[in-house]
């Protein structure tokens, strides 16, 4: 089917067309790798993973998806630092060596990151590739380098910086994002990597070393750079060297598109002659009452959060998913809830598809796949999708349906399950009820004060578990834990 994306570059919903007529290459910013991740993050990445799904089952192409880890920025180094009071035992004992104590530290927060992704439905296998800045240093100093002998870089107290105002001469610098040049003058320079002021300056492709950061020694031309790469570069050197160039989409949160994506373009169109992708998408915010999530704000839930909390994370997944990723999101736990209960509604709909008990009604499965298939091949409409599979349950109850119909309906939930991934397409019997973890917790300290004989607190642990839901019934071995 015919897939249409809104891209960020041309600010229309066009039909989608990959470069290669059979597989489509894409590339999604990834997690800066100095904390664990929190769920506004997680909003990019179940973007980017609907994304690709969709491409794969209802555009029915074949898919190369990469995500880089960002390893090297001013927060994996300042975290990573020598005694810093960010460093766990788990990452292994610090060395003299800054390079050493960057990777062991970032390599810990990737690993967290993939178990949290997991967590959510993202599955690794589902990436050709998950690329860290470390590993491409020799191919950025290239890049660099080729920008500098274009004259489109210069050197400035040891670092690098992309002459913005000598590029605008070349080609249009604010590309999906209206800077202000109003202000702008040529020469002012920032280093950090992430700024969110949307006024142009010469922006770092490599940065001077410090004292006590890792630095990769860099002879530019005879000058002594040595240092460490910008953000930016490690995006544009990656892609290319992983996917080519120009490839088909690019994903990031909307924070993304200025400086990190205009800066993407610049360099990439400057160096290597080519854009870096056809197609720019870019998924909104995850808020809090009104504001970003955000680690700087302090107002955010990690994965690790949330499920030490006992919520369910198909639930946290089905809430991202079933907004527009182009509408803001505002985070409740009321709204966990609220999808939990959608969830399991259709989640009871196919258990009961299931049943034996085969009514004689027939019902149109293919159209109801075919209208759910165009809204998800129309800029990923997922809520529409599933206002059609509600409508199409509160239309036809289950029981009522003859064999043919389950059977295709069977079909059909195992086709969307493979781009939402929330449920179970099983006979309700071998389902096995996950209990979360702190339920269990309850539940065996419940026992452990019955065998003491501390009977209030054993009541009033059994209180709290209905409270949440669940139904302790003790028996000879001890006890079994139902779902109320
Ligand atoms: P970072 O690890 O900060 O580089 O961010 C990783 C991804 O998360 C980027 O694509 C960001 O645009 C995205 N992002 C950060 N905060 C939010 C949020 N509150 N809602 C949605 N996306 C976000
Ligand atoms: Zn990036």
């Amino acid at each position: 089917m015919q897939i249409k994306l809104y891209n960020s570059l041309t600010k229309t919903i066009e039909p989608f067309q990959p470069v290669e007529t059979n597989t489509v290459k894409m590339y999604s910013c990834g997690p800066t790798v100095y904390n664990y991740a929190h769920i506004g993050n997680m909003r990019a990445f179940l973007f980017a993973d609907i994304l690709q799904r969709v491409l794969r089952v209802v555009g029915e192409y074949p898919v190369r998806w990469v995500m880089n880890i960002t390893n090297i920025d001013d927060k994996t180094i300042r975290d990573s630092a020598l005694n810093a009071n960010t460093w766990k035992s788990e990452m292994g004992s610090q060395s003299d060596d800054p390079i050493d104590n960057l990777l062991k530290f970032t390599d810990f927060y990737t690993k967290s990151f993939i178990e949290d992704i997991n967590t959510l439905g993202i599955k690794a296998e589902d990436f050709e590739a998950m690329p860290r800045a470390t590993d491409y240093i020799e191919q950025m100093k290239g890049l660099i380098t080729d920008l500098f002998h274009k004259g489109l870089a210069y050197v400035s107290e040891g670092s690098v910086y992309f002459n913005v105002n000598k590029w605008r001469q070349v080609d249009t610098y604010g590309k999906l994002f209206k800077i202000d040049f109003e202000n702008f003058k040529p020469g002012t320079r920032v280093d950090t990597d992430q700024y969110e002021r949307e006024q142009a300056s010469d922006f770092a492709l490599w940065k001077l070393k410090k004292p006590g950061e890792p630095f990769w020694s860099f002879d530019l031309d005879g000058q002594n750079c040595d240092g460490r790469p910008g953000w930016h570069i490690e995006c544009s050197v990656m892609e290319k060297e992983i996917l080519g160039l120009p490839f088909d989409i690019h994903t990031g949160g909307v924070d993304l598109k200025f400086p990190h994506h205009e800066d993407e373009i610049a360099q990439s169109k400057a160096g290597y002659g080519i854009e870096p992708t056809l197609f720019w998408c870019h998924n909104e915010f995850l808020e809090v009452e009104g504001e970003k999530m955000s680690k700087s704000l302090g107002n955010f839930f990690t994965v690790r959060d949330l499920m030490n909390k006992g919520l369910n994370s198909l639930d946290v997944r089905y809430l991202m998913l079933s907004s527009h990723y182009q509408s803001v999101l505002n985070f409740t736990f009321d709204g966990i809830t609220a999808s939990g209960k959608a969830r399991q509604r259709v989640q009871d709909f196919i258990y009961d598809i299931f049943d034996n008990n085969a009514g004689s009604e027939s019902a149109d499965a293919v159209s109801l796949k075919n209208r759910v298939y165009e809204h998800l091949g129309n800029d990923l409409h997922t809520p529409q999708a599933l206002a059609e599979v509600f409508s199409f349950i509160n239309n036809n109850p289950a029981k009522t349906l003859n064999s043919t119909t389950r059977t295709e309906l069977i079909e059909f939930f195992k086709d969307l399950n493979r781009v939402f991934s929330v449920w179970e397409i099983n006979p309700r019997a071998e389902v096995e009820i996950l209990i979360p973890q702190n339920i269990k917790d309850m539940a065996e300290e419940r026992l452990k004060a019955k065998q003491e004989k501390n009977w209030a607190k054993s009541d009033e642990l059994r209180d709290k578990l209905k409270a949440d839901g669940w139904l302790v019934k003790d028996n000879k071995e001890g006890y079994t834990l139902e779902k109320i």
